[in-house]
């Protein structure tokens, strides 16, 4: 309200100035036309007085007579107030004055400026203070060849009385001022709510108060315009929603991503940041640093900073963005940094955790050479059988066989080294794509059992299985019997003879069956406990290898027991011998 009367208040203020300006100029023109119009009239009187006196002159001879004492009674006659004549020869001397008695001593009247312009036109006029009155005098002057005669009459062309005389032009004047005032405010108040409306709104929206997108405007050209405005206002908070949502995308997408991923802009502040970028950041500088600010006081970022500003006056195609990258590796972990420079020369660096692939590459080649060193000793032991056949041929049937069989061993564990090989390989790659069944666990162990019958046998070995006959579980076959081979191979293997062997399943729960498998042999000393499970790790080379093992048995035993989702320990039993304590999911 205050600001629509404020409104109203400037245009007010505007509006009669204007009109007052007008006015005045209105006034001036006609004041100046009246004084124009009764100068005009003044000098027809005046013309008249003097042509009167110059009669009065010529028919009473007075020129001639140089009577001019006569001349007063022709002035006295005349109807004009306070009118003074005065008559002057073409020298400038005064013959007669009206006003002065002893008009002889009066000065030239030469120089008079209406007597001068007399000269040459019509008439002169001009506009004088009397030198014995103090009032302004309107002087008109005649020339009648022998001499001028001179005419004034105090001069009373006053505004005050053109004023009074405008008064009913004042009125109209002042009546035109309030109608069209009451017109503008009718048409003001037409725009007015518009404008309101606009101000309420341009006000709601920079204080972030809530807008009230349905108020109706008038139909007017301002309320269209205001619609507009809103309409457009109301498009670009769309966007602005649009454009929020797209950047929260943006930011969980980054977050998810495992890449610690940084933008920063030309002059190397930062725009945004992942998690993972922090956290990689820290572990790389060693400290807490958090704030990204720091990325560049790190050591290890310095080549990042090299290759910033070696371009930073290169020109940069987007077709062919400049991309640097190298390693890292710190405090155990392996780092790579990649840095990408766009075309507005802000840029990006990602960082990427190759720890695990770094780890697993290790792994790899160190398996790759343990299984090619693994290799070689069954292999050459194959040739050397073969070869000592083949350079004896004459050698007795006993002991070829002897060789044979030999050969054959070695061939033997050739093969199960190779299919171990096989089955670590397929539970890496396949993951939980393996086929899953319902498997019963009892007949699993009964079957695995007959494989080892008779080396239990010979070793005099005893095992007992407490495992109820209807239990299942879910999983692969092949993988849960291999499961139990090769626990039940390794106590048949390092036991040692006479020792028994016990399966138990002694719980059960919501999800899983929980087994223990033991025997009461040798054990394994608690330094090695830990590392059993490491593919090709044995306690005693020497002893493992002459039963044949390469250390793959119990690798497979874990990863399978992991890959379905159950969990493995291994400890030494307080009487003596070694126990597995595994569950599987049911
Ligand atoms: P593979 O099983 O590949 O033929 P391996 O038997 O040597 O070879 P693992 O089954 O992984 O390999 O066993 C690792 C080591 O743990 C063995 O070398 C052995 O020394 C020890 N070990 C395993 N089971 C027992 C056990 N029941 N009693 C004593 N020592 C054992
Ligand atoms: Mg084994």
């Amino acid at each position: 309200m205050i600001t629509r009367n404020k409104f109203r208040n400037i245009l007010f203020i505007y509006y009669s100035s204007v009109f007052v300006l007008f006015t005045l100029l209105i006034l001036g023109y006609l004041y100046k036309r009246e004084k124009d119009f009764r100068i005009s009239t003044l000098n027809d009187e005046l013309d008249k007085i003097t042509k009167v006196v110059d009669n009065y002159i010529r028919v009473n001879s007075i020129y001639e007579k140089g009577n001019w004492v006569l001349t007063d009674s022709i002035v006295r006659l005349l109807p004009k107030e306070n009118l003074r004549v005065t008559v002057v020869n073409s020298n400038g001397e005064v013959f007669y004055d009206s006003s002065v008695h002893d008009w002889k001593s009066m000065e030239n009247h030469k120089g008079r400026p209406e007597i001068n312009e007399s000269l040459y036109s019509d008439f002169g006029a001009s506009v004088r203070k009397s030198g014995t009155t103090g009032i302004d005098y309107y002087y008109f002057a005649k020339y009648y060849k022998k001499y001028y005669i001179r005419a004034a009459v105090v001069y009373d062309i006053k505004v005050v009385n053109f004023l009074t005389a405008r008064k009913y032009f004042l009125i109209v004047i002042i009546l035109a001022f309030i109608a069209i005032w009451l017109v503008l405010l009718a048409v003001t108040n037409k725009f007015a709510k518009s404008v309101t409306k606009l101000k309420d709104f341009a006000i709601s929206v920079s204080n972030n108060e809530k807008i009230d997108f349905d108020s109706g405007f008038p139909r007017n050209e301002l309320g269209i315009i205001g619609e507009e405005i809103i309409d457009i206002y109301k498009r670009m908070l769309n966007t602005q929603n649009e454009l929020a949502n797209e950047k929260e995308k943006l930011f969980s997408h980054l977050n998810a991503l495992n890449e610690g991923i940084a933008f920063f802009s030309k002059d190397k502040t930062k725009i945004l940041t992942n998690n993972h970028f922090i956290q990689f950041m820290n572990i790389i500088s060693g400290e807490l640093t958090i704030s990204s600010s720091n990325f560049f006081k790190i050591q290890e970022f310095d080549q990042v900073l090299d290759f910033i500003d070696k371009h930073r006056d290169t020109e940069i195609k987007s077709s062919d963005l400049p991309k640097a990258e190298y390693n890292i590796s710190k405090n155990g972990k392996f780092f790579r940094v990649l840095c990408v420079i766009f075309h507005d020369y802000s840029f990006e660096v990602i960082l990427s955790d190759m720890t695990a692939m770094e780890k697993n590459r290790l792994i790899k080649q160190e398996m790759t050479s343990n299984i090619a060193h693994e290799l070689k000793t069954p292999v050459s032991s194959v040739k050397g059988y073969i070869e000592t056949l083949l350079n004896d041929p004459a050698m007795e049937q006993e002991k070829q066989k002897y060789f044979l069989e030999k050969a054959l061993a070695q061939a033997d564990r050739l093969t199960g080294l190779i299919n171990d090989i096989v089955v670590i390989n397929k539970i890496e790659e396949a993951g939980s794509t393996f086929p899953k069944d319902k498997i019963n666990i009892k007949e699993i162990i009964t079957e695995v059992k007959d494989n080892f019958i008779s080396s239990i046998k010979s070793r005099e070995m005893n095992m007992e299985v407490i495992v109820p006959d209807e239990v299942t579980i879910t999983g692969n076959r092949s993988l849960i019997t291999s499961i139990f081979q090769n626990l039940l191979e390794n106590s048949v293997n390092y036991a040692g003879s006479r020792s028994k062997i016990v399966i138990s399943m002694y719980r059960e729960d919501e999800k899983y069956c929980h087994f223990s498998f033991s025997d009461n042999g040798i054990g394994i000393p608690e330094e090695h406990l830990g590392r059993v499970f490491e593919r090709f790790y044995r306690i005693d080379s020497g002893r493992s290898r002459k039963s044949g093992g390469t250390g793959l048995g119990l690798a497979i035993v874990k990863n399978a027991i992991l890959l379905h989702k159950g969990d493995i320990q291994v400890r030494n039993r307080i009487g003596g011998g070694l126990e597995f304590i595994f569950s599987l999911p049911k």
